[in-house]
């Protein structure tokens, strides 16, 4: 059965990210993808209802480790905003609509505070990054929804073949 992707809008070309820009990712893997109406391109920061541009924000870790799910990580923008719920409604809203559509994967943007897989920036706003998950990746991957980032797209298709020809 083909399987649908929940899609980082901003690698889907449009300019969304918070400084106004895109991230294109340009495959024909993906192309062909997009043809067959697999990709459900979300971005969870508009949806939470920011605008482009907006703020930076980065995670700023919990002294006991513990995420921003559990509510003691917080989601801080560089002038001190602390945004933790609206990115929290983002990443409710990205998994009701990979639930709404099917999606069993996602492909979203590594570095996000939303959309990072592998890793984030961490807290300082000095451009340091370190291993971790954004808001909305961590809550896919916490109701089984398998998150690939951006440069890891090689993996996802061998992975969607494999699953379409079992
Ligand atoms: Fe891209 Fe995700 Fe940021 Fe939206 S929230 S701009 S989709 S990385």
């Amino acid at each position: 059965m083909p399987q649908k992707i929940l899609f980082s809008a901003c690698l889907a070309g449009f300019k969304v990210r918070y400084n106004g820009s895109d991230k294109p990712l340009v495959n024909a893997t993906l192309q062909r993808w997009q043809r067959e109406g697999r990709l459900v391109v979300c971005c969870p920061e508009l949806a939470a209802g920011f605008s482009t541009p907006r703020p930076s924000a980065e995670i700023t870790p919990a002294a006991n480790g513990a995420s921003v799910l559990a509510q003691q990580a917080r989601v801080m923008e560089a002038g001190g905003g602390d945004v933790t719920d609206s990115y929290l409604l983002g990443a409710h809203l990205a998994l009701e609509t990979a639930r709404r559509h099917g999606c069993r994967f996602a492909l979203l943007t590594d570095g996000s505070p939303s959309c990072g897989s592998q890793f984030i920036y961490d807290g300082s706003f000095s451009g340091q990054t370190k291993p971790g998950s954004g808001v909305t990746a961590e809550l896919l991957r916490r109701h089984g929804i398998e998150v690939f980032s951006d440069r890891q797209l090689t993996a996802l298709i061998a992975r969607i073949e494999a699953t379409e020809r079992s």
